[in-house]
């Protein structure tokens, strides 16, 4: 690219995560003279509060995720990449993706997360259900098909009782 080129090339702002912070950061960037690429392992933001309400259900798994590229949608400088990150090249200025690919950035946000903390017992990972872990997202779509097979058999057996 030429001098000029470069010159006139947007900023490159790459954020890794959709969740509160990377939503939140991205669209903050709405009206920013940049290009903002949301980078997430999953092709939708969860919202984490009302887990609990989806594990007792309440409330069922698509009434608390959605799409990040649905939300950001309306956002003309923002594009969603469903990738994992596997590590940050500062020297380059790239995140490394798992499929190997590489995503230059000039802006970094990294708004991945955290991890359930067993503080320094990490026997108890095995004997309880950490918020963060997969097991509790399990637990959460475990209950919701149940629920929908009660309520499909409900729908199913409907008919046979009325006729
Ligand atoms: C059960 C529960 C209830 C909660 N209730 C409340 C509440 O009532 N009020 C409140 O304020 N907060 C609550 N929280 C906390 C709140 O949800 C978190 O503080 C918030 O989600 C943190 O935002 P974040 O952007 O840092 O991470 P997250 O929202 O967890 O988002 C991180 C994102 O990064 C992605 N990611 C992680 N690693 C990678 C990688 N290597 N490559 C690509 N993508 C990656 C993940 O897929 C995820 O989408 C609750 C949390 C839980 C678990």
């Amino acid at each position: 690219m030429s001098a000029d080129g470069a010159a006139r090339r947007r900023r490159r702002v790459v954020i890794i995560g959709g969740g509160f912070g990377g939503y939140e950061a991205a669209h903050r960037l709405k009206k920013a003279d940049v290009d903002v690429t949301v980078v997430d392992r999953k092709n939708h933001h969860l919202f984490q509060p009302l887990i609990y309400q989806v594990a007792a259900g309440a409330l069922s798994e698509g009434d608390v995720a959605a799409p990040v590229r649905a939300m950001l949608k309306r956002q003309p400088n923002a594009s969603v990449l469903m990738a994992e990150v596997t590590d940050i090249d500062v020297t380059r200025r790239q995140v490394v993706l798992d499929r190997g690919e590489r995503l230059d950035y000039d802006s970094l946000i990294v708004a991945c997360g955290g991890a359930t903390s067993y503080f320094g017992h990490d026997e108890w990972r095995d004997v309880t259900c950490g918020r963060r872990r997969s097991r509790m997202h399990s637990t959460c779509a475990a209950a919701s098909s149940a629920r929908s097979r009660r309520r499909n058999g409900r729908r199913t057996r409907r008919p046979a009782t009325s006729g």
